[in-house]
């Protein structure tokens, strides 16, 4: 028999199962809370009758992360962990320090299945989605490491958090509880490669987390030959999506453009994206593509981002270049993970 994820439940669905146990409420209120604290084993449930820890632990798990690297940036202090999780996969988190405040950037999946040509996470396919307790573990863990109180989280890991709706969708509730994390849904951000169907039904959650979206092209031609999530939503239908999506929530896109060098970087590109961005409040974030052993894109040069940086304001589209944290610890997600899966096959 599987156990049961308990720290992915709500309260109600623990109340639910303690019912089962013959167990009172608020003791399933109890073990909520110690849940959200980020505890790793139930015996640190000290306010639990050790019989009642038993029964849970035969009954149940909590899932936990084990770092097996850890890289520090001498530059910023930025931190880079590579996770085992307890089936033998490994996903990578970050832990950022911005001025408004500590920022882990979190997995959603074990490798992804969209699939983008220039990411390192998608080039092994998609092997498992990850349960909310293990998105949350990621966090709690950073948190503790760094003896700090985490205020804003990234979901730009590893994976395609709209390919694992529920999931994602569990996590930014739990984490935003006030018994646990308590992180305001507007201090997070989720990253999508445009799952179109995704970006409806979250529409319909009218959370106010920001939505952003890795648009990468100003062109179908273009974003198609970069990422294949294009051929089954062109960049019309993500659009629009985006429109329908803003309409219902009433808050501001983010727009991910990771500059490649003579793909994506010219004049006509920026001319392109600021047309096709007219009529939706938007924030386009400008990063120079991250170099990935498997590919041989470049990074467009200093001058070409300033430039279409500046094509893009003069339009009236507010882009910035996204400062890179953790510039020599390099390492961009899915890349520490790809190293360990391959030395483990070596
Ligand atoms: N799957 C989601 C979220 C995770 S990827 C998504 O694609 O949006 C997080 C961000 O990193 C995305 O904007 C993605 O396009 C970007 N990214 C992936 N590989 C990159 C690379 N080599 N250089 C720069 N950005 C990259
Ligand atoms: Fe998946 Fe995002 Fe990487 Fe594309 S960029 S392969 S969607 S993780």
């Amino acid at each position: 028999m599987s156990k049961l994820d308990i720290a992915s439940l709500y309260l109600d669905e623990i109340k639910e199962f303690f019912a089962t146990l013959g167990e009172p409420k608020y003791r399933a209120e109890q073990i909520f809370k110690w849940l959200r604290s980020g505890i790793t084993c139930f015996d640190e449930m000290t306010n639990v009758p050790k019989k009642l820890r038993e029964q849970l632990a035969e009954k149940c798990y909590i899932a936990t992360v084990k770092p097996v690297q850890r890289l520090v940036s001498k530059i910023d202090g930025t931190v880079k962990y590579l996770y085992e999780l307890h089936d033998g996969e490994f996903i990578e988190s970050v832990f950022m320090q911005y001025k408004h405040g500590y920022t882990v950037c979190i997995s959603t999946q074990v490798g992804c299945r969209m699939g983008c040509s220039f990411c390192a996470s998608g080039l092994g396919g998609l092997y498992r989605d990850l349960t909310a307790s293990e998105m949350l573990a990621q966090i709690h863990f950073a948190a503790k490491d760094n003896g700090v109180r985490v205020s804003n989280v990234v979901m730009m890991g590893m994976g395609e958090p709209l390919d694992n709706f529920d999931n994602s969708v569990r996590f930014l509730n739990l984490v935003s509880d006030t018994e646990g994390l308590n992180i305001g849904l507007r201090h997070i951000s989720l990253s999508t490669s445009g799952v179109v169907t995704g970006i409806y039904k979250l529409a319909e959650l009218n959370l106010p987390i920001t939505l952003s979206i890795s648009l990468h092209a100003s062109n179908n031609e273009t974003r198609s030959s970069i990422m294949k999530v294009n051929k089954k939503w062109d960049i019309n239908e993500l659009l629009k999506a985006c429109k329908y999506y803003q309409g219902i929530t009433g808050r501001r896109i983010s727009f991910e453009y990771a500059l490649i060098n003579g793909v994506n970087d010219s004049i006509k590109n920026a001319d392109e994206l600021s047309k096709i961005l007219k009529g939706i409040m938007s924030h386009v974030n400008l990063i120079p593509v991250n170099p990935v052993e498997e590919n041989d894109f470049k990074r467009a040069t200093e001058e070409n981002i300033c430039r279409f940086a500046k094509l893009l304001n003069d339009r009236g589209i507010t882009a910035t270049v996204r400062r890179t944290l953790g510039a020599d610890i390099n390492a961009s997600c899915g890349q520490l993970r790809r190293r360990a899966v391959k030395r483990e096959e070596e």
